[in-house]
């Protein structure tokens, strides 16, 4: 049945009571359950379908109830509380109502029945009678406001580390509808290699989200449980995994993903570290509509920022990720209006951001002192750089580019790697391929990360020292 919305006639109307319920109240009722349920509505009174008669339809999760001729015997107490209407689409209010109702009226089989309900449940009862008598919960509202569009969207959202954590805190905050969310297994992660579940799993189950772990993806059996969500939308951040045709197909309005960086640059699953090793001081915030090839469909939104010269992988990571919830909120708004205009991306300028291997791990002091310290900031905090120092490993977590004055007393002809000088309460100078580089925080070998100069009181390292 069709809903009828603000400004039709018959929902200005008091309805007619029913005489008897008979087959036709009675199919009136299914066929105003089924329209209920397809538009997600939790009440429904026989005006919103065009049918002036008193007949209401709730549930508000605890089964249907149908009442023809519902009255209000009893009211205690009143709360004021936010409520919509499938008839007053994109508008949301608050409203006082009684807080506990006796209601009665006519049960399907046209059986007298008394209901007690409190809260929501009494909420919807009074909405939907107030409809049998031709007026509208913002006739009544204290207070009355636009729904943001992208939270009518029903979303999927794909994600497994710590960076999609805010991505989906920021539409849960948004009063966006999360149906359920999808994650890599959980695994050994982290110190000590425990079984651990991922940073979005947890997060989901804590604010009571259903959590889907599928090993393949296109498991027919996880296809038709996400088939059944019926998302509107997916959203994927940092899921790990490509996803296949199948899915891809699936939404009808699309699958969109939160890729931190401006594409078609650093295409790929390391995008930040990428950014970091080129030494950029710029980088981004794309929304693109997923297609098969990587990280290659259309952008809806993109938005740069700078790189702080202060900041290393997490510290980007982390404001990415925060500032990446409003980017992305911003897209879906255009999606749910379809006021989204997809941009192709440019294939010819497309760079690549392959995953961090153990073998990028190493400092080599052969090369210039900026090179050296976009390593370093590209894998701190972790994995972080690594170099030896007398045979020892030795993580270099944070540095600098010595600015060191000509004629300070360093020696220019020292080998890369060398140690240089000390700097006192600053950490140490150690020399590259070009230039000189100061080290202000490591990690030694099986100890915690500490400052340069804490660590160079319990070391007798000296100028002159060697690190390979
Ligand atoms: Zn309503």
């Amino acid at each position: 049945m069709r809903i009828r919305t603000i400004g039709d006639d018959v929902l200005e109307k008091k309805a007619r009571p029913v005489k008897h319920v008979n087959r036709s109240i009675r199919s009136l009722m299914d066929r105003m359950l089924a329209t209920m349920y397809s538009a997600e509505g939790i009440g429904l009174a026989a005006p919103q379908v065009g049918v002036g008669k008193r007949v209401i339809v709730v549930d508000i999760g605890e089964g249907p109830i149908f009442l023809a001729n519902p009255e209000i015997l009893r009211a205690e107490g009143t709360e004021a509380g936010n409520e919509g209407c499938l008839s007053v689409p994109g508008k949301a209010g608050v409203v006082e109502r009684y807080k506990s109702i006796t209601v009665t009226g006519l049960d399907k089989d046209g059986h007298k029945v008394w209901i007690d309900a409190t809260d929501l449940l009494a909420r919807v009862f009074q909405h939907e009678i107030d409809h049998l008598d031709g007026v509208l919960f913002i006739e009544k509202a204290t207070k009355v406001w636009d729904v943001p569009p992208e939270t009518t969207l029903r979303i999927v959202f794909m994600g497994t580390p710590e960076f999609a954590v805010p991505i989906l805190a920021g539409l849960l905050n948004r009063g966006c509808h999360v149906v359920a969310v999808v994650t890599q297994p959980d695994r050994p992660r982290g110190r000590g290699h425990a079984v651990r579940p991922s940073p979005v799993k947890g997060f989901a189950l804590d604010n009571g989200i259903r959590v889907m772990e599928p090993t393949r993806l296109r498991d027919p059996e996880f296809l038709k449980e996400m088939a059944d969500l019926r998302p509107d939308v997916i959203v994927t951040a940092a899921y790990g995994r490509l996803i296949p045709r199948e899915l891809l197909d699936l939404p009808p309005m699309g699958c969109y993903n939160v890729h931190p960086s401006l594409l078609p640059a650093y295409r790929g699953a390391a995008p930040i570290h990428h950014a970091l090793l080129r030494g950029d001081t710029r980088t981004g915030i794309s929304i693109f509509r997923m297609t098969e090839e990587l990280d290659a469909g259309d952008i809806i939104v993109q938005e740069e920022t700078e790189i702080r010269p202060d900041e290393d992988r997490g510290s980007l990571e982390k404001r990415l990720a925060e500032r990446s919830s409003e980017v992305l909120l911003k897209a879906l708004r255009l999606v749910a209006t379809g006021e989204a205009i997809p941009v192709a991306q440019d294939a010819s300028k497309a760079t690549y951001a392959p995953m961090i291997s153990s073998a990028d791990e190493a400092i080599d002091w052969q090369k210039d002192a900026r090179t050296v310290v976009s390593q370093i900031r590209a894998l701190a905090p972790a994995p972080g750089a690594t170099t030896r120092l007398a045979g020892q490993p030795l993580k270099v977590l944070a540095a600098s580019v010595w600015e060191g004055q000509a004629g300070d007393g360093l020696n220019p002809d020292a080998a890369p790697g060398t140690v240089l000088a000390i700097v006192p309460r600053e950490g140490f100078v150690v020399a590259c391929g070009g230039g000189a580089v100061l080290v202000r925080q490591v990690k030694p070998a099986g100890r915690r990360a500490m400052q340069a100069a804490d660590f160079l009181n319990g070391s007798p390292l000296q100028p002159g020292d060697r690190l390979i």
